[in-house]
């Protein structure tokens, strides 16, 4: 996944496609425009997906040329994505199969208070945050195929 800035506002997906596909060696039919949204100064920002080892000499150049104007690449952080219902990384709330701590304190996940007023110690704090870290990767991998089977694991 590629994020492509500073594309000038009159440029579409079509158009974008066409000027990587003319830039690089990448067919156009491996170029898949995901996203195009408007940006800063009436530029426009694109997210793209493009063939894995493409993709990073892509990246590697570090601009594209879109239309007249040398385009800013960088590859698309993804793990920015965080639930608001169970407080992991790696997925969206809708597709949360974790536990719902949407009412507890985010520092610490405990109930009853919220972060702001958490008087917990930073040892709570960093085992809690050390704890949604395993859990972002456990659903980081169960994302897919699969997913029926995370349900019921609290027994133990
Ligand atoms: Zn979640
Ligand atoms: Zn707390």
């Amino acid at each position: 996944m590629l994020e492509i800035r500073d594309i000038d506002a009159w440029t579409g997906k079509e158009d974008i496609a066409d000027c990587i596909a003319r830039e690089t060696s990448i067919a156009k039919e491996n170029i898949n425009v995901v996203n195009l949204r408007a940006a800063y100064g009436g530029t426009q920002t694109a997210l793209m997906l493009l063939p894995t080892r493409q993709a990073r000499d892509v990246v590697e150049q570090g601009r594209l040329k879109i239309s007249v104007v040398s385009c800013r690449v960088r590859q698309a952080e993804r793990k920015s994505a965080r639930c608001f219902r169970c407080f992991a990384h790696g997925h969206e709330t809708k597709t949360c199969q974790g536990a719902d701590r949407s009412k507890n304190c985010r520092r610490c996940g405990t109930a009853g208070h919220l972060a702001k007023d958490c008087k917990a110690e930073a040892a709570e704090a960093t085992a809690f945050r050390s704890m949604l870290e395993k859990e972002s990767k456990e659903t980081r991998t169960g994302t897919g195929e699969g997913e029926a089977s995370s349900s019921g694991y609290d027994l133990q």
